[in-house]
C-alpha cells in the first residue's frame, strides 16, 4: 500500500469536478515510490484512479485514468495516443497541427506536435518522463513519424526536479520543417523556434484574417512572418514588424518561399511603431496584434493590461473606414472576460465605432476543457471598423 498515495477530501474533490491536478497540500500520504504512475485513494479508503506522481512538484498528482483495474502500460499509452490523433481528422488543409495537447487530451503534461512528417513533443512532468519509451513507442505506431524530437527546454520542467535539454527521441528531425497552412508555405523551426517551432494556435486565426485582408495591412509581432503571408495573398502591401532581427530573417525566408514580393518587414518595437503611425494619421484596411504574452504572472497583469489597452486603442485609431482587426491575447491570465473588458475600453477611448465580428478561441486540435481552465489561453476578436 504504500506506493500509493492517499488524498484529502478536497483534493478528491477537484478530480470528481473534472480537474486532473491534485495539489501538494492535498495528499496526507505520499507514495514512497519513484515517479511514475502510482494509485490514488481517498482517507476513507476508496480508490479514485490512477495519477502520474511527481515527488518534487507542487503538482503532486495528475489524473490519468478512473479505472483502478487498468493498467497503465504500453497498449494504455497506444490507446490514448490513437484517441487523441483521431479527434484530429477533421483537420484539413494543413499539415502542422497539434496531436496532443496535455490536459485537454486526457494526457497531463503531454505535448505533442505534428509538422508534416516529424513530431516534437514536450514531457513537462517527473511523472511523465518515466513513461518516455512507451509515449515514443505509441506515437511511432499511431502516426509512423520519420523522427520524434522531444523539446524538452521547457523551464517548467525545474519545477519537476527534470533537466532542460533538446533531443532526438526517433529517427532524425532536419532544422527546418516546411509547413503548408491552407495554402501558405513556411518554415518551422523544430530545434530553435518558439514553443515547438511555430505558432500552430493560431493557425485558424490566421486563415480567418488572410481570407478578409485587403488594401494596407500591418502585422505587428510577426515573428516569422505567419499572419503577414495569409495578409500579403489578399492585401496589396504588407507591413510586417517585429523587435528580433533573426526572426524577420526567417519571415524573409517565408515570403520568397510564397513568391510573395509585397511584404515589408521593419524591425522596430510595436509600441513605438503605433505611437508613430498614430501621430502621423497613418491608416491601414487590415491590422494583425498577435503579441507574446504580456502577462507572466498574475502579479504582473495591470501592467499587461495597460499593455494590451495601449496597442489596442492606437489598432483601432489606425484602422481606415471599414477596416478590420485581428487582435488576440496568449495570456493565461487574462481571462475572456477581461479580454473582452480590456476592447471595451480601448474601444470607448478610440473616437471610432468598433463592431466585435467575431470572437475566437483555439482551434480543434488544442481543446480547451471548461473543467481544466489552463488547457485554454488563447482569445481572439476579429474587430471592424464602422466609420
Ligand atoms: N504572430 C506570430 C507569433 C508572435 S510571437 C505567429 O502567429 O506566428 C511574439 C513576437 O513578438 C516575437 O517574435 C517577438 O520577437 C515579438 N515581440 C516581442 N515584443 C515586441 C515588441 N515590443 N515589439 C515588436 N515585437 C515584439
Amino acid at each position: 500500500m504504500s506506493s500509493d498515495a492517499v488524498v484529502s477530501a478536497k483534493g478528491a474533490r477537484r478530480w470528481q469536478q473534472g480537474h486532473p491536478w491534485i495539489f501538494k497540500s492535498d495528499v496526507v500520504r505520499r507514495p514512497t515510490a519513484d515517479a511514475g504512475a502510482v494509485r490514488v485513494r481517498d482517507e476513507r479508503g476508496k480508490w479514485l484512479g490512477w495519477a502520474l506522481w511527481s515527488p518534487q512538484s507542487e503538482i503532486s498528482l495528475r489524473l490519468l485514468e478512473r479505472d483502478i483495474e487498468t493498467s497503465i502500460d504500453a497498449a494504455w499509452w497506444y490507446a490514448q495516443i490513437d484517441a487523441a490523433f483521431a479527434r484530429r481528422r477533421r483537420i484539413d488543409g494543413a499539415n502542422a497541427y497539434r496531436v496532443v495537447h496535455g490536459e485537454g487530451d486526457g494526457l497531463p503534461s503531454l505535448v505533442c506536435d505534428r509538422y508534416d512528417r516529424w513530431l516534437v513533443v514536450q514531457l513537462m512532468s517527473a511523472g511523465l518522463e518515466r513513461f518516455r519509451d512507451d509515449i515514443v513507442a505509441a506515437l511511432t505506431a499511431v502516426l509512423n513519424p520519420d523522427g520524434i524530437l522531444a523539446r524538452n527546454d521547457v523551464p517548467l520542467r525545474k519545477k519537476e526536479g527534470l533537466s532542460l535539454e533538446s533531443l532526438l527521441l526517433h529517427g532524425n528531425v532536419p532544422q527546418a520543417i516546411e509547413v503548408n497552412e491552407h495554402g501558405v508555405r513556411y518554415l518551422a523551426a523544430p530545434w530553435t523556434g518558439q514553443k515547438t517551432g511555430a505558432f500552430l494556435d493560431q493557425r485558424e486565426n490566421r486563415a480567418l484574417i488572410g481570407a478578409q485582408a485587403r488594401g494596407r495591412a500591418l502585422d505587428c509581432f510577426s515573428y516569422h512572418g505567419s499572419f503577414a503571408l495569409h495578409l500579403a495573398r489578399c492585401a496589396d502591401r504588407v507591413v510586417a514588424l517585429d523587435s528580433s532581427g533573426p526572426a524577420l530573417e526567417r519571415a524573409r525566408e517565408n515570403a520568397a518561399l510564397n513568391g510573395l514580393t509585397n511584404i515589408d518587414l521593419v524591425e522596430t518595437d510595436a509600441f513605438d511603431y503605433l505611437k508613430d503611425r498614430e501621430r502621423a494619421r497613418d491608416r491601414f484596411d487590415t491590422i494583425v496584434l498577435d503579441p507574446p504574452a504580456f502577462a507572466k504572472t498574475r502579479a504582473s497583469l495591470p501592467a499587461a493590461i495597460r499593455g494590451y489597452k495601449e496597442i489596442n486603442l492606437r489598432g483601432m485609431r489606425l484602422l481606415a473606414p471599414g477596416g478590420k482587426l485581428f487582435t488576440a491575447s496568449c495570456s493565461f491570465h487574462l481571462t475572456k472576460p477581461l479580454f473582452l473588458e480590456m476592447l471595451d475600453d480601448a474601444a470607448a477611448d478610440s473616437g471610432r465605432r468598433i463592431a466585435l465580428r467575431e470572437l475566437r478561441g483555439q482551434p480543434l486540435d488544442h481543446p480547451e476543457l471548461l473543467t481544466v481552465p489552463e488547457t485554454g489561453y488563447i482569445k481572439g476578436a476579429l474587430l471592424e471598423a464602422m466609420d
